[in-house]
């Protein structure tokens, strides 16, 4: 795949500079052969807030749905890096995609390598084997994973536990509670939901975090409320609602209790929507680049001769390139137990992409001129979506300034008393 526009980098560059090869440049020309119908839908899904059934036909024919499923139980296994270009790739052509794709995958990425490198007893490792294959099988067999984890709370964001309960019973467990922004609500075969396991006379801790899959079909889950956002409306992500809604026992995506070690020692996990948003940063690059050219149909006027608009364009490039280089070093880093710099990259280059893109939208549209933003062409829902990324836990930009901050100013445990 060429990037015409001598944007940067190229796919092959991406790749080389994680270190992989040709099986990750397969997968990132078979997104670039799906792309255009992709690009070109994206228009309806957006106008409707509507879910991209078609978009998910193509991925699932294409294997995509099992794409972080190891080998070894069917799948592609892409591994976090892998994953990371193609998410990059998705958002360039359709963001609602890439960001639904996201919540799906993380239901695989974060049960495989992630968590066999923490320390588990050996018994939680046997039967996280055993469950873990029940819901790689379902991927591999098409099923649409969703990821609910957000609840009007500030347990979204990691600092108190999740107000969604998970009351242990004969065979399983019976969840009760309310999850905001699911995005492919109505859409899924199974949500991954994260709650706290309900324990008799104790107070609830974020250490009884529990990641289970609940069936679309489970008696005792509706779907409520509108869905009429300002971005990202593919994403449809209305809230769930769960009463007394039985799991089996398999149902568990992580062993009891593992969450929260894996929140604090694989941080990167909670990195992934930058890859979806850095694809939208690079397609309105590119358009705002061709429009000037006179180069998009109905737009044959050229603009680029004009030196505001070609300074425009370098900062959009600036930004663009600084959000490339810090992406392309905080994936090469997401590893078990990263040092604090390492850390506080992954924290950096969330927010960089996050607000980058968002920034380098509005100087598309201001360059680029009215006619940029009818709804005909893509840049105004570019714009929209690009301000959703910011937004989302537990990594919204805020959290990431606040941490970076303290976490540069203080040394761990230090006060000012
Ligand atoms: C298009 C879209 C799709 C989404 N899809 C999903 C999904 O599939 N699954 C899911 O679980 N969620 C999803 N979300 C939800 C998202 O992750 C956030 O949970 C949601 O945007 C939070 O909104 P809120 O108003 O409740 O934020 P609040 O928690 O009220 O926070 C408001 C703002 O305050 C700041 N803030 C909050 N807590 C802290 C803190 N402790 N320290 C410092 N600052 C803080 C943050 O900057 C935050 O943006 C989606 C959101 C959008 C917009």
């Amino acid at each position: 795949m060429s990037r015409n526009l001598d944007a940067a980098p190229s796919s092959q560059a991406a790749v080389r500079a994680l270190g992989l090869g040709e099986e990750t440049l397969r997968l990132l020309e078979q997104v670039d052969e799906m792309g255009p119908s992709f690009a070109e839908r994206a228009f309806r899904y957006d106008a409707d807030a509507s879910f991209p059934f078609e978009n998910y036909d193509d991925l699932r024919a294409a294997g995509f749905l099992k794409l972080c499923v190891p080998k070894r139980h069917g799948g592609l296994g892409a591994d976090y890096r892998s994953y990371m270009l193609v998410s990059q790739r998705l958002g360039f052509w359709c963001g609602t995609t890439a960001n639904t794709f996201n919540m799906h995958v993380a239901n695989s990425l974060w049960t495989s390598d992630l968590v066999d490198g923490l320390d588990l007893l050996r018994r939680q490792r046997e039967e996280h084997e055993a469950r873990r294959a029940l819901h790689y099988r379902r991927m591999v067999a098409g099923a649409l994973y969703a990821q609910p984890f957000s609840e009007a709370s500030s347990a979204a964001a990691g600092v108190s536990p999740f107000g969604t309960t998970a009351k242990p019973v004969d065979g399983g467990f019976v969840l009760e509670g309310r999850k905001i922004f699911a995005s492919l609500s109505g859409a899924a075969d199974y949500y991954g939901v994260l709650c706290t396991e309900a324990k008799s006379r104790k107070k609830a801790s974020r250490r009884d975090t529990m990641f289970v899959a609940v069936p679309a079909t489970a008696e005792g889950l509706t779907i409520v409320g509108d869905w009429d956002p300002l971005g990202m409306r593919g994403t449809v992500s209305r809230t769930l609602v769960l009463k007394n809604v039985f799991v089996p026992d398999d149902g568990q995506l992580m062993p009891r209790g593992i969450y929260v070690q894996a929140a604090m020692r694989w941080p990167h996990m909670f990195m992934t929507l930058a890859a979806t948003y850095l694809g939208v940063m690079q397609a309105a690059y590119e358009f705002t680049l061709r429009y000037l050219r006179g180069e998009i149909p109905g737009m044959p006027v050229k603009r680029r001769m004009y030196p505001t608009k070609q300074i425009a364009v370098a900062e959009m490039l600036v930004k663009l390139e600084l959000a490339w280089a810090i992406f392309l070093r905080a994936v090469a880093e997401a590893k078990l137990d990263p040092s604090e710099d390492e850390r506080a990259r992954a924290l950096a280059c969330q927010f960089t992409v996050m607000e980058h893109c968002n920034e380098v939208c509005r100087l598309a549209i201001r360059t680029c001129g009215g006619q940029s933003m009818l709804k005909s062409l893509p840049l105004e829902r570019y714009y929209r979506d690009s301000r959703c990324g910011s937004l989302m836990l537990p990594w919204t930009a805020e959290i990431c300034m606040d941490r970076l901050g303290r976490g540069a100013l203080y040394r761990p445990g230090e006060t000012d008393a």
